[in-house]
């Protein structure tokens, strides 16, 4: 396969730019991470699919060892402080932040596992590289860009010359939006924090400022730095970290290393919304992942990864999505059909995609136009006997990260399980006589045994149900 000229949108130009890596030998990619204090919701589920899928398209159109995605882990964070305190409150408060932060970080570790994301290279943690942020802020102090007042060490917006380019917001428009509070102390009222200082209840580390902590943006500076280097191909994160996160890291990079730029790229997914809003913890409107994976919250019933990730797919990046039952429902009918078109493929480990799907998403992510591409694959496979493209569509599946072990099994391709009809016919006659109690045990008890129930209604209008085996 030749390799696909890549196109990405670039929030900072505001421009769809050819991609041209620094190293082609080793093209790296930012992307900020969780803030481990609570679970994931499937908001942040989509920001972890679009960077998984940009790190696969990378991995495949320069090689799987020459890509280096870091996603960092926040683990110092003002309300993790709280969390610990109100879940751990007999333990030392270092020790109770640490049980916090670490289950927290593996249930997102296991979260996006369940979406069908690779690890990322890297995954830093941010209380491991307090070394190199207090580095940084030195840096941005002797360089005249920061100060220390209060207490605190605050960056000087008034000390970058062009400071508010990737957000579009220039500092009198900062002083007008009046959000910011205006604090004595502040040289500027935009200028942001680097590092304050602790009480004794709250963590800390020395530092030549005293005992205290570091604010929030400086931490992907100090890693994006250590892991990627003072210039990186691309930095990505939710719509929401453009202003002032990724303005600020911007500011602290390129300020501590005089440098014009700190990544090429810089690429940010829209939001997945409930009813028209941004689907966010302080909205109360979320759905965790691990909720949808294991409850039936939503929609009264679980929703497996593979389809949550296709959900989020099928929507270009940078376009909103609206989360309902009807968009789950749809990606599992596209799925199931994919999946289905492809069973009975057997795959090699270097098997690769489709070449049609490849440059569909090498055009900006483009998952929307892959979509109709595998629908046309999965069309000829579906023929009596093309392999090549059962085997295509197999291999084009594992790539985009839709696991083939959960192909399913549905009726007229296999010997009905034999108990299996007559726990049908029980369902059926409990749901007519409007027993649900009884018709969603025998549901429940079935799909522990990887049986799915789907009712319809025939010609005639009656309950029928289909059924369908997970392998
Ligand atoms: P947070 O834990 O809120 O800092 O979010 C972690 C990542 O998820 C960030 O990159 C956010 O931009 C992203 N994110 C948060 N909420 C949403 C949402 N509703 N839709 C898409 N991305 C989101
Ligand atoms: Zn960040």
């Amino acid at each position: 396969m030749t390799t696909p000229q890549l196109t990405l949108y670039n929030t900072l130009t505001r421009t769809k730019e050819t991609f041209v890596p620094i190293d082609v030998g080793n093209v790296c990619m930012y992307a900020c991470g969780p803030t481990v204090y609570d679970f994931a919701h499937i908001g942040n589920g989509r920001m972890a699919i679009v960077f998984d899928l940009l790190f696969r398209l990378l991995r495949q159109v320069y090689g799987t060892d020459h890509v280096t995605y870091v996603r960092n882990i926040t683990d110092v964070d003002d309300k993790i402080n709280a969390r610990a305190a109100r879940d751990f409150p007999g333990l030392p408060l270092n020790d109770a932040i640490r049980r916090v932060t670490e289950g927290t970080a593996a249930q997102y570790q296991s979260d996006v596992t369940a979406l069908g994301c690779l690890e990322p290279t890297i995954q830093p943690r941010a209380t491991d590289n307090i070394a190199e942020m207090q580095a940084l802020i030195g840096l941005l102090i002797r360089r005249g860009h920061a100060y220390v007042t209060n207490g605190e060490v605050l960056f000087a917006v008034s000390s970058m010359s062009d400071y508010g380019k990737l957000s579009g917001r220039n500092l009198e428009d900062n002083l007008a939006g009046a959000r910011i509070a205006v604090e004595a102390h502040k040289r500027n009222p935009a200028d942001f924090v680097l590092w304050k200082q602790s009480s004794d209840d709250q963590s800390g580390w020395d530092s030549p400022w005293g005992r205290g902590r570091p604010g929030w943006h400086i931490e992907c500076s100090a890693m994006s730095g250590r892991y990627l280097g003072q210039l990186f191909d691309i930095h990505g994160g939710g719509l929401d970290l453009i202003f002032p996160h990724h303005e600020n890291e911007i500011a602290q990079s390129r300020c501590a290393h005089g440098t014009p730029a700190m990544a090429n790229v810089w690429m940010h997914n829209s939001f997945l919304q409930v009813k028209g809003q941004k689907m966010s913890k302080s909205l109360g409107n979320f759905f965790t992942i691990a909720q949808l994976l294991e409850t039936k919250d939503f929609g009264g019933r679980q929703w497996p990864g593979d389809v949550l990730r296709l959900a989020m797919l099928m929507t270009h990046y940078r376009e909103p999505i609206d989360f309902t039952v009807k968009r789950l429902e749809e990606a599992e009918t596209k799925l199931r059909d994919w999946q289905r078109a492809a069973q009975g493929a057997t795959l090699a480990d270097g098997d690769g995609p489709d070449a049609s799907v490849v440059s569909e998403l090498a055009d900006d992510l483009g998952f929307h136009r892959a979509n109709i591409a595998l629908d046309v694959i999965a069309k000829k496979a579906n023929r009596e006997g093309n392999e090549v493209a059962k085997h295509c569509l197999a291999a084009t599946l594992r790539f985009l990260g839709f696991g083939l072990d959960t192909l399913l099994v549905s009726e007229g391709e296999t010997a009905e399980p034999p108990h299996l009809a007559a726990a049908i016919a029980e369902r059926l006659d409990a749901c007519n006589a409007k027993d649900f109690a009884k018709a969603d045990a025998i549901r429940a008890q079935l799909a522990e045994q990887g049986i799915t129930l789907m009712d319809y209604k025939d010609e005639t209008g009656a309950r029928q149900t289909r059924w369908e085996i997970r392998r």
